[in-house]
């Protein structure tokens, strides 16, 4: 048998611990080097084909040569980015945070949900989330020893079946990992919903982590809620949040939680040992930017709205069965009435036959059953980047 003099000094023990297990590459790398490979229009990965406002970007230049945020900034963030995000809570939703202690700077929402996770679980605890689930909780869940139990959203209305959730409650159950707006289906929890997982949460002593990084990315007449603004909630509940997908920088990884003093400290435990602090002049240029007047927020939502209907329409014609979003910058479609049958087959072969690149919904579930034709698109690109995309489909009828 032949070794290497690398594998040589290894046991045999994988190098990859049990934990992260097959993890291996996250969908949206693969799927974004496939882009790059076949040189296909890259619909899977969402990440905007413009940047953000001019002005935000002139604050982030001015003040790296200011030499504001430099070096090291305050572990909780700086003061002028909390402040903003605690003034955002309550102009937006009539939430009243402390910013001294009651809000945290993270790298990205990533961070916060990895920070939040790694702090508030015991090996063992249950987690309830929905799937499918965005890739980087079960990793976190993982990481932390924790165990995921899938509240399954199922097509053709994504709803969660409130009475499924109720009995999946155990007494190992310790935290609940919402996301609204929904990545990947679209779905916006209502109030209803909310008020019923307020009752489940408070009737069973649990935790709640929201992620809610697509709040302003909602369509009307939905309307996004924070869960931490129902009864019950506001003393139980980390919320979480991000610059990258309301102000189109995703590459800057600004990201914030928002919670009791108690629970921000235990989350700042653990991140002040992942990342202790990131993107200091960029935290000047969000504090910016989360006081941008409300046009700035209406604007963004109504372009959207546009770029949503027509990635919709493109698609339909096209042949697919379209879910349509309530939020987020996704849609998500069933590839059944092409005969389709393996989403991932699916997207592994879609750059090939027609130069575009999508996501298989299929890898975010446990119960590969459930999601095993869901294709996931986004419209966060420009018009004509989409109505090509949509030429390009068209070759699948
Ligand atoms: C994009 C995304 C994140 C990550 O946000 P960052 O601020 O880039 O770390 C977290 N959660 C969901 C659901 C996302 O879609």
């Amino acid at each position: 048998m032949e070794t290497t003099p690398y594998a040589a000094v290894m046991s045999d023990r994988p190098l990859l611990n049990r934990r992260l297990a097959g993890m291996g590459t996250t969908i949206f790398a693969e799927m974004s080097a496939l882009a790059t490979t076949t040189g296909s229009i890259n619909l899977g990965q969402g990440f905007p084909d413009t940047d953000g406002p001019r002005e935000i970007a002139q604050a982030a230049a001015d003040a790296v040569l200011a030499g504001r945020g430099n070096q090291y900034p305050p572990g909780p963030g700086i003061p002028e980015l909390r402040t903003a995000i605690a003034e955002h809570q309550q102009r937006f939703y009539g939430l009243a945070y402390d910013p001294d202690t009651e809000v945290l700077v993270t790298a990205g929402a990533t961070e916060a949900i990895a920070a939040s996770l790694l702090a508030l679980l015991e090996p063992g605890d249950e987690v309830i989330a929905f799937e499918p689930f965005y890739d980087s909780y079960a990793a976190c869940i993982a990481m932390a020893g924790a165990v995921r139990v899938p509240l399954t959203l199922r097509a053709p209305s994504f709803r969660p079946d409130l009475d499924e959730l109720r009995a999946l409650i155990t007494p190992r159950t310790r935290l609940l990992l919402l996301n609204t707006p929904h990545n990947p289906t679209g779905t916006v929890l209502t109030l209803d919903e909310l008020t019923a997982v307020a009752e489940l949460a408070v009737e069973h002593g649990l935790l709640v982590v929201t992620d809610e990084v697509y709040e302003h990315l909602v369509f009307a007449p939905s309307a996004h809620r924070p869960l931490a603004s129902l009864p019950g909630m506001r003393e139980r509940t980390v919320t979480i949040s991000s610059a990258g997908k309301t102000f189109s920088f995703t590459g800057w990884k600004v990201g914030w939680v928002t919670a009791t003093p108690e629970l921000v400290a235990a989350v700042r435990t653990a991140k002040q040992y992942l990342t202790y602090v990131s993107a200091g002049p960029f935290q000047y240029a969000v504090a910016e930017a989360l006081r941008l007047p409300d046009s700035y927020f209406a604007g963004f939502r109504t372009d959207l709205a546009r770029k949503r209907d027509l990635l919709a329409d493109g698609l339909r014609t096209a042949g697919f069965e379209v879910y349509e979003p309530q939020g987020t910058y996704f849609i998500t479609t069933d590839i059944a009435p092409f005969g389709e049958k393996d989403a991932y087959a699916f997207c592994r072969a879609l750059p090939e036959r027609c130069g575009v690149v999508a996501i298989p919904n299929s890898v975010f579930y446990d119960d590969k059953e459930a999601g095993a034709t869901q294709v996931r698109f986004t419209f966060c690109k420009q018009d004509h980047v989409l109505e090509e995309a949509v030429l390009r489909l068209g070759a699948l009828r």
